[in-house]
């Protein structure tokens, strides 16, 4: 089980290949997950956590789980992570975070033009230097974001 972001910053759970969202919040710091699914499919698995533990999981989804939906989120909070943190140019960024990436994986991602516009963005927020270094010279797309493009 892990907790990774979702596309607007919200807490989003990740158990078994299944993606479940914050519903509420139980007594004693417990709190409710239901699956991001639900509106969708309408599926009505949920789960509970006390402290970012599992304490409870009603998991009876009725859609597949999706390992390269959520493994593409994954990679695009790694992004933003490292456009905020970071002052690698933003091809450099994709060619780090898509290495090792799947062809079902990358075909979840945005295009790379897409990437470096979320990159951007996230620097504008954070009002931090552009590398200077990023002309199109430099620009190398790796195998893996050139199979849906
Ligand atoms: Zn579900």
């Amino acid at each position: 089980m892990e907790i990774i972001k979702t596309q607007k910053g919200r807490d989003m759970l990740v158990l078994d290949g299944f993606s479940f969202l914050r519903e509420k919040k139980g007594v004693n710091g417990k709190l409710i997950w239901k699956c991001s699914e639900h509106k969708d499919s309408k599926c009505v698995a949920r789960c509970q956590t006390i402290d970012g533990a599992l304490v409870k999981s009603i998991a009876v989804h009725n859609h597949v789980p999706d390992e390269a939906k959520i493994a593409a989120r994954k990679t695009i909070t790694d992004i933003k992570q490292r456009a905020a943190t970071t002052q690698e140019a933003s091809h450099q960024i994709v060619a780090t975070t898509s290495a090792g990436v799947t062809a079902a994986v990358a075909c979840q991602l945005p295009s790379v033009r897409g990437i470096k516009r979320t990159i951007r963005r996230v620097r504008q927020e954070q009002q931090r230097p552009l590398p200077t270094k990023d002309n199109l010279q430099d620009l190398i797309i790796p195998n893996a974001w050139s199979f849906c493009s």
